[in-house]
């Protein structure tokens, strides 16, 4: 289990202290604001069909349905008579209205299109990130694209070697430009293990492509505290935090916790950017009173993380000689992610997805495709659409639900080994007994992986040890 991550974020220019000194400051303002009824409803298109593969279909299970609101309930600007009329030619109405680009060159993402008769609002609050049961091949098969697509390289190197990658699916992935899936999870453990081992290498991968590591693997560790903080228990029948779920998916990998504060610390910068942004952005949400106190709010946010010195530094990227084709391939690669979204077979895991991927795609835009003075509204009013600004704070929210999580189980854990109810002295005795039967572990460990065998009284005596 990892201890509390202590010195620099590695490729931020902030240390852990700094980021939970800002998750202080910011947890209940950004609580309050996501209740604000701009940042209460987001519009997607939940059914599109997987550009990559065939999946088979939705996940069935009462808790990956999504609960959708209608429009009559929202602002009249926000509705698709009104969106349509927008865009409609001003002398008259013989032409359908254009439907919006998928992309712009600046853009990250795959955006919605909001005329697309297809997408539906949903309520975010009624319909939260948490344990859906989804799993198995089809999620291993969508994180294991997506990792794909972050290493570059990784299907030649895959084919070196490897017997299964001639399988009957090859021809379907290489059509689509993806090494095939693996057959089975262990094939995708080591698969993974393969892409950790390299982003800490800084002679192998140079920084982009570490900050790209990073930031996907920072947003899967938050959808996984996600699922264990919001945990279905089937003997039981109650939801609630679980601790060896957090164990067994985060707490023994320090790396993916320490990625989850390098992905906070990403997205509260790009956050802090907009500052002058929303000083002038026009909320629309029909009532100017809330408007004015979605404006303040977020000022007060933005505020609160000025007390840190910057935590990203964007300037450091894309400076090599080859930073235009390394921008282009980034930015291609983390489009493709968001594509990726509509493989997902669970609609509540892709909604949430879907808002994630398009938050931190919202993020990579404003910190790397536009100058300083173009992040203003007055000069540039269409750098984000609605659904960014909902989706960007949402994302930082579900990140900052994960650090605020992260504190629970840690409670939880040092409850476990040395429970609360407990005096000082067999806090201490706990706490020993502990660390003692960690450091046999390693012991068994060590001689098994190394085969060095223990003399038999010696293993009968440690084994006694361990079973304190
Ligand atoms: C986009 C998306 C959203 C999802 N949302 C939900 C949801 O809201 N609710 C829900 O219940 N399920 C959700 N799922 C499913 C969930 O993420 C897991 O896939 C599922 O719970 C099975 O978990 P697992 O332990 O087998 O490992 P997975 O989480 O599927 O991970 C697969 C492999 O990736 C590696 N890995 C895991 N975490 C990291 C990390 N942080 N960094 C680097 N490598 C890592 C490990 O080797 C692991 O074996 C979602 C899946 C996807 C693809």
């Amino acid at each position: 289990m990892a201890d509390r991550p202590l010195g620099q974020i590695k490729d931020t220019c902030c240390d852990y202290q700094s980021v939970e000194s800002i998750q202080g400051d910011t947890f209940a303002k950004i609580q309050e604001l996501m209740k604000a009824r701009f940042f209460r409803y987001y519009k997607l298109n939940l059914w599109r069909e997987c550009p990559f593969w065939n999946d088979n279909g939705l996940c069935m299970n009462r808790d990956c349905a999504v609960e959708t609101t209608d429009e009559s309930l929202l602002p009249k600007e926000w509705r698709q008579d009104a969106l349509g009329a927008l865009k409609m030619s001003p002398v008259g109405s013989t032409f359908q209205p254009f439907k919006v680009c998928t992309y712009k060159d600046q853009d990250f993402c795959l955006q919605e299109d909001p005329l697309d008769s297809d997408t539906v609002y949903v309520n975010l609050l009624d319909n939260p990130e948490r344990f859906t049961g989804y799993s198995g091949e089809s999620a291993w098969k969508v994180w294991k694209a997506i990792y794909e697509e972050n290493c570059f390289n990784i299907v030649d190197k895959m084919a070196e070697g490897c017997p299964t990658c001639a399988a009957t699916n090859q021809h379907e992935s290489q059509a689509i430009g993806l090494a095939p899936a693996p057959s089975n999870k262990a094939d995708l453990d080591t698969l993974l293990k393969d892409l950790a081992a390299h982003p800490d290498n800084p002679n192998e991968v140079c920084l982009e492509k570490r900050v790209y590591y990073r930031l996907i693997s920072g947003l899967h560790s938050s959808i996984s505290i996600h699922i264990c903080d919001e945990h279905f228990d089937r003997t039981t029948g109650n939801w609630g935090p679980d601790l060896q779920c957090f164990v067994n998916r985060i707490g023994v990998h320090p790396e993916r916790l320490q990625n989850i504060y390098f992905t906070y610390a990403l997205v509260i910068r790009a956050i802090a950017k907009l500052e002058e942004y929303f000083s002038e952005y026009p909320f629309k949400t029909g009532d100017n009173a809330e408007d004015s106190r979605t404006r303040e709010m977020i000022h007060g946010l933005i505020k609160s993380t000025r007390e840190c010195p910057p935590t990203f530094d964007e300037k450091s990227m894309f400076k090599s000689d080859n930073a235009k084709s390394l921008y282009v391939e980034f930015r291609d690669h983390f489009r493709n992610v968001s594509r990726i979204m509509d493989c997902v077979g669970c609609e509540k895991c892709r909604l949430w997805g879907k808002i994630q991927t398009t938050g931190l795609g919202a993020a990579l835009k404003v910190l790397f495709a536009y100058e300083e003075q173009s992040l203003k509204y007055s000069t540039n009013p269409s750098l984000l659409q609605r659904g960014e600004i909902v989706a960007l704070f949402n994302t930082f929210n579900r990140l900052s639900e994960s650090l605020e999580a992260i504190q629970k189980f840690r409670r939880l854990y040092s409850d476990r080994i040395a429970p609360p109810s407990s005096s000082l002295i067999e806090k201490v005795w706990c706490n020993v007994k502990y660390l003692f039967a960690q450091g046999i572990r390693s012991i068994f460990h060590l001689s098994s992986s190394m085969q060095v065998p223990i003399p038999k009284f010696l293993t009968h005596l440690l084994q006694q040890q361990v079973n304190l």
